[in-house]
């Protein structure tokens, strides 16, 4: 059979800094427009200060991930940052770093492959701007 590839950059505007959005149904409605049925399917955030990741959706751990990530990256001071001189996101760069770029989930009879619990989440540490972030599936 011949291998079908799909792309489609999905935006994202948060209103506020910080923000982690279940984006599965999204991903989940993409996987249906491709048609694919066997394969793989990456997500990945297209800015060095969001992130994509795979979690629980489950709200006492998106505060858990919230003050985890402020005790290590907090966002105040801005000039605790080297980086923070024309911008004001040095927390946020570190912040997505360790919360990751990209997930791959395999697509196992037209169904994205997920273990118990597992939801996509877009996580945005320096939002009221427009992001993207970058769909692909690839397979047949
Ligand atoms: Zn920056």
């Amino acid at each position: 059979m011949l291998m079908k590839s799909y792309r489609k950059i999905l935006w994202y505007e948060i209103p506020i800094r910080r923000k982690l959005v279940n984006i599965t149904p999204t991903i989940i409605e993409c996987l249906n427009e491709s048609g694919i049925k066997e394969g793989l399917c990456l997500v990945n955030a297209m800015h060095i200060t969001s992130s994509v990741f795979i979690n629980d959706d489950e709200p006492g751990l998106h505060q858990d991930f919230e003050e985890w990530l402020e005790g290590l990256a907090p966002e105040k001071p801005h000039d605790r940052y080297r980086h923070n001189t024309f911008e004001d996101n040095g927390d946020a760069h570190l912040k997505r770093t360790i919360m990751g770029r990209e997930v791959v989930v395999a697509v196992t009879e037209g169904k994205l492959d997920f273990g118990p619990w597992e939801q996509i989440f877009y996580g945005e540490f320096d939002g009221k701007r427009k992001k993207k972030v970058l769909v692909k599936i690839i397979g047949e």
